[in-house]
This record gives structure tokens, sequence and C-alpha cells, in this order.
């Protein structure tokens, strides 16, 4: 039932992973989306996909949150997609409703101006509520007290490549806190206090800098520098977070949790456009020893307008090295050579 948190899985040895089976191989790990009933056909999309290439041969379950109930149709249509557990979850009231310290004025002439600056869903106010409870509030959903590995996953987005082992277990076993697909710069307008609020907290919590950090490749200045200057110092280079497989505790923790409410009563998620992509990657760049990022080069992926199409018998309709399908100019937006030039290739 719902609002029970699920009982922990128990890792043993093997390579049973019946979907039902409560002594499977698989560890403590959801996939999970946060998606709108009408974007059901998309995240069928998607979630046939993954089903297809990966997710058929582990059964992990899947959780889908929603800051409104799902509809009988939504949830009838996804059971029928996987024959692994799935859960429907509501985002709680206060993890959703706008703060009480945001001043909706001061977020309207906002609006107005980033607007005007071409920030895209500036006038959204869901879209801000979104990348907040994308950023710091999905972890502390009572749905996800006993889980500690997630996969994100959206509507519309698409799994090319056969893979065939239990990702999350790798990820355990190899001792990574968190893996990327797709590396592309951000529009510094929407950001451009952030890098500063950063920099603030820092100064009073010099102790949640790890050893082994990418802080360089946050303050690149050398590739993008209009971004890096809009943006006051950060290159604006980002992990896409439309795609992220991750350890929760990184987000639980202390040092996570306070930049979080730090960034939040700033403000800047409603007076800029903050979004969870750079917050994800500024604090994992401060805050985590740069090893423990993880690329998954071969994961092939699209969420428009970009690709990770690796090159692979194991992968169908994606072609090789592909990074776009749209304009040309989109091309400078990949920055994975950032990372790889200041983080290297783990
Ligand atoms: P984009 O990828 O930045 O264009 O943003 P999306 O529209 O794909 O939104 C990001 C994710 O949040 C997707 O999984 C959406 O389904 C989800 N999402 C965005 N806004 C809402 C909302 O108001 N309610 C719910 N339930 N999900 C949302
Ligand atoms: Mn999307």
């Amino acid at each position: 039932p719902s609002g029970e948190p699920p009982e922990p899985l128990r890792r043993v040895e093997g390579d049973n992973y019946e979907p039902n089976n409560p002594n499977s191989a698989r560890i403590n790990a959801t996939i999970l989306s946060l998606v709108r009933n009408e974007e059901l056909d998309d995240l069928l999309q998607s979630m046939n996909d993954l089903e297809r290439t990966w997710n058929h041969k582990f059964n992990y379950p899947w959780t889908f949150f929603n800051d409104v109930p799902f509809t009988e149709e939504f949830k009838k249509r996804t059971r029928a997609a996987t024959k692994a557990a799935v859960h429907y979850e509501i985002v709680p009231k206060e993890h959703w409703d706008v703060p009480s310290w945001i001043n909706m004025d001061l977020f309207g002439e906002s609006v107005s101006v980033l607007t005007e600056q071409k920030v895209q869903y500036m006038p959204k106010l869901s879209y801000h509520q979104m990348c907040r409870w994308n950023s710091g509030l999905f972890v502390k959903h009572p749905a996800l007290a006993h889980t500690q590995y997630y996969w994100r996953v959206e509507p519309k987005v698409h799994f090319f490549c056969d893979v065939d082992y239990d990702v999350f277990r790798w990820m355990q076993d190899h001792n990574k806190t968190y893996g990327f697909n797709i590396n592309i710069y951000d529009s510094p307008e929407s950001v451009t206090t952030l890098w500063p609020e950063t920099r603030k907290f820092m100064a009073d919590h010099p102790e949640y800098l790890k050893e082994n950090n990418a802080i360089e490749w946050l303050q690149d200045k050398e590739r993008r520098p209009g971004h890096n200057k809009l943006a006051h110092g950060y290159s604006t280079c980002h992990f896409w977070s439309n795609f992220e497989i991750g350890d929760m505790a990184f987000w639980r923790s202390q040092a996570y949790q306070d930049y979080f409410d730090h960034l939040d009563r700033a403000g800047g998620f409603f007076y800029e456009r903050w979004g969870d992509a750079p917050v994800h990657s500024i604090a994992l760049g401060l805050f985590e020893d740069k090893s423990k990022i993880h690329w998954f080069r071969d994961i092939g992926y699209q969420h428009i307008p970009f690709f990770n199409c690796p090159n692979s018998p194991k992968c169908k309709g994606c072609v090789t090295g592909r990074f776009t399908d749209g304009e040309a100019w989109l091309n400078q937006e990949d920055c994975r050579p950032l990372w790889f030039k200041y983080a290297g290739m783990d």
C-alpha cells in the first residue's frame, strides 16, 4: 500500500532477479520518475526502451511521483509495461508548495526580466517547483526512506543499447556516487547568482570541500568565457540530470542538505531559474571525490535535442558519436571534453 516505505531488499549472492523474489540479487534501488498524467504516452516510450534494453533482466521496481494523484489509466498502462513492482506516490504538499519566504511580486518581476533574456520556462511556476523538488526534496519522500540508489527517467527519452549487467550493483561494487550520460553548458542567465551564493556557502563551510574535488571543472573560463562571466565564475557545465544514476546518501548528507537549504533560502529557484542539473553538478564538484563520478558511456541515450551514442553492436537506432540531430550550433553545447580534461576518465 502506498505510504508504507518498501522493505529494504536484502543483497544475496547469485543472479536470481525474479520480480517478486524478496531474496533476489537486487540491491536497494529504484527507477524513479516525476511525471504528469498527460505525459503517459511519452513515459511509456521511455519505459518500454529501458525495459527492453535493461530492466526486463533485473526487474528493479519503478516509483512514479506526481504532485497530483495518478489516474487509473496511468497506473494500468504503466503496470502493464513491466514485470517489476510499480509504486505510485504523491509529492507531499510541503515539498511542492512555493516556500513561505518567496515573494510572489518579486517572482513576477524576475519573470519579466529573465523572460526578456530568453530564459526558457521562466514564467512557468511549476517548472521552478519541479527543479527545486528534484534538487533537494525527492530524497526526503517517505517512499524512498529505505532506498539507496536511483535511476532517474523522464518521459520521451530513448535508450538504445542492450545493457547486460546490474547497473545499481555495479555502482555499489565500484563505490560510485553518481553516474551521468551527457554533460552540457547551461544558459548563464538562468544561474547568474548561483555561483556567488555557492561561494558564500563555502566561506561559511570550508569543511565541506572534499579532497580530490572537481572545482576546476566548475570554474573553467577558457572554453566559454562569456558563460563564465555571466554566471560570475561558473563555467555552467553540468551533468544533464534528466539522466541520473545515483546514491541518495549523497543528497541526504549534511553537506548537501545544508547547501540546498542555503540555496533554497536565497530564492534562486524562483527569482532565477536554477535547475536541479547545475545545483547537483556544483554539489558533486565540491563535496564529492571526482573519482566517484562515472560516465555511463555504454548507455545509449537521447533526451531531445542531445544523444549519447556509443560505438557498439549492442546499440540500435543511434548514429555512433552523434551528439545532436538538431541545428549544428547545438554541438558546441557538449561540455564532456571539459569534464574529461579536469576529472579524467575513471
Ligand atoms: P525539460 O526536460 O527541462 O524540458 O523539462 P520536463 O518538462 O521534461 O520536466 C522535467 C521532469 O519533471 C519530467 O520528468 C516531467 O515529467 C516532470 N515535471 C515537470 N513539471 C512537472 C509538474 O508540474 N508535475 C509533475 N508531476 N511532473 C512534472
Ligand atoms: Mn525533459
